[in-house]
């Protein structure tokens, strides 16, 4: 049984190219990877790869991770500047048995070394953004400077029940240089285990990593608790727990996978969207909804939904 599951609609395009290679028996690692990659390679989102925002001084630095579920092999690169494909560092950096995670001039070097495809990431129109914001905020000091952020993480089953969890973001937007969010960090920005499932997170890293989400979901799935429940108790219990010790907490949402290929969602606030594929659905945009009981509930994005996403993530930017 096979399928695949990712954060936010931009992973679509990508959740599409995965489901054909995973129909044609193309394992999970390379059907991840090629999503992903899928992700970063577009333009108009601004949280992944090229086209992806800035940090304050106006450099794109990107993370990446990726667990072998298999193996538990991980790789991440952190703050890494001007390569085309992060994830693709990532998961060659996971078949090392020491140095699995780099981070800014040393991820750079590697990435070099082994050849990766370097490209400048920070297009014009999101330098254009960027510029436009710094104005404002220096204006308005009431503003807050971390609008527009997503991770595209994703958990991949393939026929064998082979696990894999990647995930790939700019990070915040005007995050401080050399800031790193849950991302990279195996066990909160993604977690695998072919024995189990696989896990991972967006929304805000510094709150994710106080409750190491991913590990935390398929620790409660080993334990024996279906997909969507783990989600959702490891999800409201963090929420709850960071309402109670610091007053507040950030955004959070998750999606899940077993190894049967049986999948769960939960979220903090509104507005999550999530694309799920699986052998016997074809890929689904679906907008999650967290009710007042703490469960979490799903529809389809509709048409107009749908429309409007594209619209508005490839309008013209002054
Ligand atoms: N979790 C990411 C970070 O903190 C951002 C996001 O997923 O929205 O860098």
């Amino acid at each position: 049984m096979h399928g695949i599951i990712a954060t936010w609609r931009m992973a679509l395009e990508g959740i599409e190219k995965a489901d054909a290679m995973l129909k044609e028996g193309k394992n999970a690692s390379d059907a991840i990877e090629a999503a992903i990659r899928e992700v970063e390679d577009y333009p108009y989102y601004k949280s992944v790869g090229y086209g992806g925002l800035p940090n304050q001084d106006g450099v794109l630095q990107m993370d990446a991770g990726y667990m072998d579920g298999d193996s538990l092999s991980v790789g991440a690169v952190c703050a890494i500047e001007d390569f085309a494909n992060p994830v693709s560092i990532a998961r060659k950096l996971s078949q090392g048995t020491v140095n699995n995670i780099l981070a800014g001039q040393g991820a750079a070097q590697f990435g070099t070394e082994y050849g990766f495809e370097q490209k400048k990431m920070l297009t014009d129109r999101a330098k254009r953004i960027y510029e436009r914001k710094k104005a404002e905020l220096a204006q308005n000091d009431q503003l807050r400077p971390y609008d527009g952020h997503d991770t595209v993480g994703m958990v991949c089953v393939d026929d064998e029940s082979h696990v894999v969890a990647a995930t790939s973001t700019s990070g915040l937007f005007m995050k401080r240089n050399g800031r790193i969010g849950d991302s990279p960090f195996v066990g909160s920005g993604f977690y695998a285990d072919s024995q189990v499932g696989g896990a991972t997170a967006t929304g805000l890293g510094e709150d994710i990593m106080k409750g190491c989400i991913s590990y935390e979901i398929v620790r409660r799935m080993k334990e024996g608790m279906p997909v969507q429940q783990a989600c959702e108790t490891a999800v409201n219990q963090l929420d709850e727990t960071l309402k109670e010790r610091r007053g507040q907490a950030g955004d959070i949402s998750v999606v899940a996978m077993d190894c049967n290929g049986n999948w769960g969602c939960a979220t903090n606030i509104e507005g999550f969207s999530f694309v799920a594929a699986t052998q016997h659905s074809a890929p689904v945009v679906y907008l999650a909804h967290r009710l007042d009981d703490g469960h979490t509930v799903f529809e389809k994005a509709d048409q107009q939904w749908l429309d409007a996403y594209m619209h508005n993530h490839s309008a013209a930017v002054e």
